[in-house]
């Protein structure tokens, strides 16, 4: 019996005349998502994708995928049948047998997008439930609270019939929200960061700042693993990694201990902001969330942001940790964020930093470091790692 899967669009059939672009950015995705698990055709119609293998493709795999997708509210698997009623009564019975065997009560719903279909909706429904019955003595219709729906799909290329259908990850797609710089360290939080911005349908355009020899080739591999489980929901990516040292050096010998942690994050954004500048990114990510370290007070955050002139996003900002770790355990990156490996952060914490720098004492600390020779000797030294490619070539 041929099996397909069809997806629910999200959020994005409600937004008028942008809907043929967030559909093809959906397709898009999943292709790209899907493509070497086989060969696929992908249709849009009605306000439904469908995706059927074209030859015998493992459907489990791709379901897995298509589950991190965002702009997808609802995808269920579907068997297809010729679209007479008898091939319909027949495939019912045998596709559903074990979602049939395992409840009581159920209904039959039926829609019917090809009009030149002989039976009505209601009809289509009537048909199958008594068929049903027949077939599986121990169940009774409930219309108001099945434990399952049975649906029939008449649509142009067949008719479709599933049981019920499985959560998307919502959101809306990848690439319809503009695209922005993440500043991505080995953390818990900015990973989860990433994974809020790209739900919004934001491109991420990830930088990491790396201190060798402080920090080691393992604590960039653990950056590379945590975007390449971001990459199942946000789509491949070309990380940018940074070299930091010489930046923290200067700021160490040149500039008050205290200050050391906003001056170097000062820093951190206005690389990031050149290099998002240079790649069409419209604004930066960060991790931040309100209060959680000393250069996280409002105070910190202001002088931070006042080195950049872009729009920066903090979707943590009002998060509890739990709250975050909620989420980077439900996208898989919790295990990776906590394997020890140093950040670029930790390597020179000052014993007693500034909960609330003074933004004209910052700035006055920061005259004695030649910002632009540094900024564009760490830009001309970026290395790129891609993440969530299959093939170098790609
Ligand atoms: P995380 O869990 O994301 O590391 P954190 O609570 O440890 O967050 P900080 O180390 O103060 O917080 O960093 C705050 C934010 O600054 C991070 O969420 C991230 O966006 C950015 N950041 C920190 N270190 C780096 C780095 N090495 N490279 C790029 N961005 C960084
Ligand atoms: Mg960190």
């Amino acid at each position: 019996m041929k099996e397909i899967i069809l997806i629910k669009l999200g959020e994005l059939v409600l937004k008028g005349l942008n809907r043929k672009n967030f559909e093809a950015s959906l397709v898009r995705n999943i292709r790209h998502r899907i493509n070497k698990l086989g060969n696929f055709d992908i249709r849009v119609a009605q306000s439904t994708i469908t995706i059927s293998p074209k030859g015998e493709e493992d459907l489990d795999e791709v379901a897995e995928k298509i589950g991190k997708i965002f702009g997808i509210a609802a995808y269920s698997r579907a068997c297809v049948a010729e679209k007479k009623m008898d091939s319909i009564l027949a495939a019912c019975p045998e596709y559903l047998a074990d979602d049939l065997n395992g409840v009581k009560t159920f209904k039959v719903e039926s829609k019917r997008s090809d009009k030149s279909f002989p039976l009505k909706s209601p009809e289509i429904s009537a048909e199958v439930g008594a068929y049903i019955m027949e077939k599986f003595s121990h169940l009774t219709v409930d219309v108001h609270n099945p434990e399952l729906v049975v649906t029939v799909e008449v649509r142009d290329f067949g008719a479709y019939i599933h049981g019920s259908s499985i959560q998307g990850a919502g959101g809306i797609p990848v690439g319809t929200g503009g695209r922005a710089a993440l500043l991505i360290s080995g953390g818990i939080d900015s990973p989860v960061a990433a994974w809020c911005m790209a739900k919004r349908g934001v491109e991420l355009f990830p930088v990491h700042f790396a201190s060798p020899p402080y920090t080691s080739e393992r604590a960039e591999q653990k950056v590379v693993d945590l975007l390449t489980k971001v990459a199942d929901y946000s789509g491949r990516m070309v990380l940018r990694i940074v070299p930091f040292t010489k930046i923290q050096e200067e700021i160490l010998a040149k500039c008050p201990e205290e200050l050391f942690t906003i001056i170097m994050r000062r820093f951190m954004m206005r690389i990031a902001e050149r290099l998002a500048v240079d790649n069409g990114c419209e604004a930066l990510i960060t991790g931040e969330s309100l209060g959680q370290v000393a250069s996280q007070t409002m105070r910190a955050i202001a002088c931070t942001e006042a080195a950049v002139d872009m729009p920066v996003f903090r979707p943590l900002i009002g998060m509890d940790k739990t709250e975050i770790i909620a989420i980077s355990r439900k996208i898989d990156t919790f295990e990776i964020s906590i394997q020890p490996f140093e950040d670029c952060c930790t390597v020179f914490t000052p014993k007693h930093p500034r909960t609330k720098p003074n933004l004209h004492f910052v700035e006055q600390a920061e005259e004695k470091l030649d910002i632009e020779a540094l900024v564009e000797d760490c830009i001309a030294n970026v290395r790129l790692t891609k993440i969530g490619y299959y093939h170098s070539a790609e």
